[in-house]
C-alpha cells in the first residue's frame, strides 16, 4: 500500500463528482487503479454520498421549535455595534501637525546657533545669498530640504500605505 498518497483528496471529491476536466478524471482514475489508499478514499466518498441520499426528509416534531426555545436560556442581547460617524473633525491629526511644526521649529532654532560648528559655514557664510537670509534663513532652508528630501524617500511606502487603506 503506497502511504502517505501525495494526491489532494479534493481531486478525488472532484472525481467522484464529476467535476474535473476530462483528462484530469482519467489521470486521476487511473492513479487511483494503483493506489489502495485513493480507493479507500473514493469508496468513502461513494457510501457516504450513498448514505447522505438514502436518508430521507424528517419532519421535526410539532412544536419542536418552542422546545428549542425553551432550552435556550435568555441572556442580555448584546450591544449593537453602532459605527460613529465622524462630524467632528478629529483633533489628532493636527496635533500631530503642530508636534512636526514645533519639532521642526525647534531643529531650526537649534541648527541656527551651530552652524559656526561646520566646517562649510567658514566658506559660505560671506556669499550675498548667506548675509540676506541670516544664519536664522540658511537652518530654516537646510531643515526644509532635508525634510523635503525625507519625504520624497518615504514616498514609495506612504503611497503604498495609503492603497492599502481603501
Ligand atoms: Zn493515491
Amino acid at each position: 500500500m503506497a502511504a502517505n498518497c501525495q494526491i489532494s483528496k479534493n481531486r478525488l471529491l472532484a472525481v467522484h463528482f464529476a467535476e474535473g476536466t476530462g483528462e484530469e478524471d482519467r489521470l486521476i482514475r487511473a492513479h487511483v487503479q494503483q493506489c489502495v489508499e485513493c480507493r479507500l478514499y473514493l469508496d468513502l466518498i461513494g457510501n457516504t454520498d450513498r448514505w447522505l441520499c438514502e436518508w430521507g426528509d424528517e419532519n421535526p416534531p410539532a412544536g419542536g421549535f418552542e422546545l428549542l426555545l425553551e432550552r435556550i436560556e435568555a441572556a442580555e442581547p448584546l450591544p449593537a455595534v453602532v459605527k460613529k460617524r465622524n462630524t467632528v473633525l478629529p483633533i489628532t491629526p493636527f496635533l500631530k501637525i503642530l508636534t512636526g511644526i514645533a519639532a521642526m521649529v525647534g531643529i531650526i532654532l537649534l541648527l541656527t546657533h551651530r552652524l559656526a560648528a561646520f566646517s562649510f559655514w567658514d566658506k559660505v557664510r560671506l556669499w550675498w545669498v548667506v548675509e540676506w537670509i541670516g544664519p536664522l534663513g540658511v537652518a530654516a532652508a537646510v531643515t526644509i530640504c532635508a525634510g523635503v528630501l525625507i519625504t520624497l524617500a518615504l514616498s514609495p511606502v506612504l503611497l503604498w500605505e495609503s492603497q492599502l487603506r481603501r
